[in-house]
Formats: structure tokens, sequence, C-alpha cells
């Protein structure tokens, strides 16, 4: 089975990481990624329950460890800036064993290093035959094996799965850079108004920040490839808003590495199609909202190269998987009803809530109660 060739599409997460166990299998690896350059954009994302195993198994969970965010507290404001609430991070996250949050993109960073594998940037599959793959820069080659994993709108996926659902979950998500004006220090800011979200976080007050918008919304006709055309459907949903909106969107101008995405979930009915197989959220995106999306890019390319090596080939992939993933999908459809709070009412019960939680006298009952079903998703595979 050595010297299989395989092309890896997308060094987001699950492509490198399946690229460093390919590489140590004695395949020959080619990864394409359409950006120019490693995307280093991204929120702070966990690696939970058996993705911390795989990280242990990759020899990188330290290195992970010394990259966390390091959050102490969750802060919750109101329109003004007023605190209406302040918890401590690790009652709130519930945080289990090895778990870890760490920036998506030095997590992506640390991975496409330890992979050791020179990615074609700026490149992609254009066309997939029989024998060969065409690549958009002209290029022709032939591959053993094809793996998607760029990502939840996945171009390869859209080749060879046409009828694989994506459940659009009725909200969109926007992350970019912004100054730390406000001088955070590992503390989350949270501010929520009828269908619109806003979180920010910095690592120190010398730190730049990173801001999350999300907004309620059915799906919208934009062109993905269109970066000023989606800042621009932020701008309309957030424009005169409460607390700092309009500040936040006047960083919009200059910030690098923004991502705008709609909260959805990838239903494929099956994982591979012919030599192509569907990776992290290119074959079954949770949706950001899941928080779960990089531990199962994570898990998915330690079973997938397990089974490509071990001869389970991309049948015993989607056997091992599966049961995993769907779990995690019903965890994030249920966790992206509650992301965005469509009332006054849901909001002013969610704040009432988080200001008494510190006095409950069983309050780390109440948030294991809480959080335990996303300890049983995020373990619900043996690896
Ligand atoms: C810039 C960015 C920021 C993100 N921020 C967050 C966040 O804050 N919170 C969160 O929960 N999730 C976020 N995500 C999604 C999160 O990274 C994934 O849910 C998870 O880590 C699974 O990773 P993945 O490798 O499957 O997909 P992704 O991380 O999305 O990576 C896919 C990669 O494929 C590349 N790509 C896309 N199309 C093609 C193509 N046709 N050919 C070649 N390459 C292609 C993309 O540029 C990207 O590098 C973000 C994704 C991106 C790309």
């Amino acid at each position: 089975m050595t010297n299989r060739k395989v092309l890896i599409s997308g060094s987001g997460v699950a492509g490198p990481a399946l690229a460093f166990w390919l590489v140590r299998a004695g395949w020959d690896v080619t990864v394409v990624e359409r950006a120019p350059a490693l995307r280093a954009g991204g929120y702070k994302v966990d690696v939970r329950g058996a993705a911390t195993t795989v990280l242990h198994r990759m020899g990188l969970h330290a290195a992970a460890k010394e990259l966390d965010t390091g959050m102490r507290q969750v802060t919750y404001v109101d329109k003004a800036g007023k605190r209406i609430a302040a918890l401590p991070a690790d009652l709130l996250m519930g945080r289990r064993g090895d778990d870890l949050e760490i920036m998506r993109g030095e997590l992506g960073r640390l991975l496409h290093d330890a992979a050791g594998v020179d990615v074609r940037f700026g490149d992609s599959i254009s066309e997939i035959s029989d024998e060969t793959v065409t690549f958009a820069s002209g290029r022709v080659e032939d591959f053993d094996v094809i793996v998607a994993a760029d990502g939840l709108n996945s171009s390869t996926r859209r080749l060879v799965m046409p009828e694989a659902r994506i459940d659009h979950l009725g909200a969109y998500i926007s992350i970019f850079d912004v100054p730390n004006d406000l001088g955070i220090d590992r503390d989350e800011i949270m501010y929520t108004e009828p269908g619109r979200l806003i979180f920010t976080y910095a690592m120190g007050p010398d730190q730049p920040a990173k801001v999350g918008m999300t907004f309620a919304s059915g799906p919208l006709d934009y062109d993905r490839r269109d970066t000023e055309a989606q800042k621009d459907l932020l701008r309309a949903a957030f424009a005169g808003r409460g607390w700092r909106s309009d500040a936040f969107l006047a960083a919009l101008g200059d910030a690098p590495d923004f991502y705008f995405d709609s909260l959805s979930q990838v239903h494929a009915p099956r994982y591979s199609a012919g030599r192509v197989v569907l990776l992290g959220d290119a074959g079954y995106c949770p949706s950001p909202a899941a928080g779960q999306g990089t531990s199962l890019a994570l898990v998915g390319a330690y079973v997938l190269a397990d089974q490509l090596t071990n001869g389970g080939g991309v049948e015993g992939y989607e056997r091992v998987l599966r049961p995993y993933v769907e779990k995690n999908l019903i965890f994030g459809r249920k966790m992206a009803k509650d992301m965005v709070p469509g009332s006054r009412l849901a909001i002013g019960f969610r704040n009432y809530g988080m200001r008494t939680l510190r006095f409950h006298p069983r309050k780390e009952q109440v948030i294991d109660k809480v959080l335990a079903p996303m300890h049983e998703a995020a373990n619900a595979i043996t690896i």
C-alpha cells in the first residue's frame, strides 16, 4: 500500500491532518489550496474528546496546549456596553481532561508545519475524470485517491456528489480582526440583540482582537468569491445596531483574513464516490454552532488514514466514523437554534440565567448537565 498517490484538496485543518498521517505511511502526498497562502483567519476553536487523543498520537498536543487561548472569563454586555454578567471561563466552557481551545489559524499552521508537505497554493481541481485530475492552472495528473478537504462549500464535493444536502441553519457568521480598543485580556465579551450576536476576544491587551458577528437570515444569494459583497451584507445587518456594531464595521475595510459563511450543515449520503473521499467540513460540516467542526476534521483525518493504510478502505472509514459524525450533526443543529436568540424575552431569560448562575449552590452540576450532550458527542467514537 505504500507509494500510493493521494491528492488532498484544501489546507485548512482536515487537509494537513490527513497529509501528516499519509506522509508517515509512505504515501506520495500532494496538497492543493485555492487561497494564495494558508488562511490564518477564524476565531478560537475547540478540540475536544476523541480529537485530543488524535493530537496526542500526532505528538502535537503539548504544542497545541502551548497555544491555548487561556480564556479567563465570559462577559455579557448590554447595548451600551454595560456589564450584565461575568462568569469564569472554567465554569462555563466545561472543558474536560485534555480538551483545549486554540485560534483556528494557529492550529492550521501547527498542522501544516507538522505535516511537512509543500502546498500548491493558488490552484484547485477543475475536473475529475476516470483517469485524471485537471487543475485550474491547466496541469493534468493522475492520483489513486482524491480527498475533498475543501470545506463547507467544497467544489470537489459538488463535482462528484452534487446530491449531498446542505442544510441552512438560519444564520450567517463572519470573523475578522479588529483593533483591541477595549484592551481585552482573555475575556470573551458577548452582546446579543434579537437576531444578532457579537462576540470578541483577544489573548492580551497588546494582542489584536478577533470579532465574530452573527445574524439570523434565510439563505442569501451572493458571490462567495466576492469579499466586498459579503462585507456589504454584514454592514446591512449591523449598521446602527447596539454596542460596538459601528466601530467593528469600521474595521472591516482593512480586515485581513475576513471570513464569512452561512451556519450550515453538510449531510452526505456517502463519504466517497469512486476514488474521491470527503473529509472534514466538505463531508460533514456540523456548523460553527456545534463547536465540533475542528474535532470532526482531526478525528476524520485519523480514521481515514488508518483505514486507507490498514486495509479497511473508504468503506471502513465511513463505517467507523459515521455514527460519531451523526451524533455531532444532531448536536450542532440543536446548538444553532439557540445561538442567535430571536426575541428580547429569550435574551432576557438567558441574561437572567447568567446573572444568577454565579450564586447557584450547585452551579457546576447545572453546567455539567447543560454540557453533557456536547461531551457525549465529542467522545462518541473509540479510536
Ligand atoms: C478562514 C476560515 C475561518 C474559519 N473560522 C471558523 C471559526 O471561527 N469558527 C468555527 O467554528 N469554524 C471556522 N471555520 C471552519 C472550521 O475551520 C472548520 O469547521 C473545521 O476546522 C474543519 O476544517 P476543514 O479543514 O474541513 O475546513 P476549512 O477549515 O474550512 O478548510 C478548507 C480549506 O480548503 C480551502 N479551499 C476551499 N475551496 C477550495 C478549492 N476548491 N480547492 C482547494 N482548496 C479550497 C479553503 O481555503 C480552506 O483553506 C473557518 C474556516 C475558514 C476557512
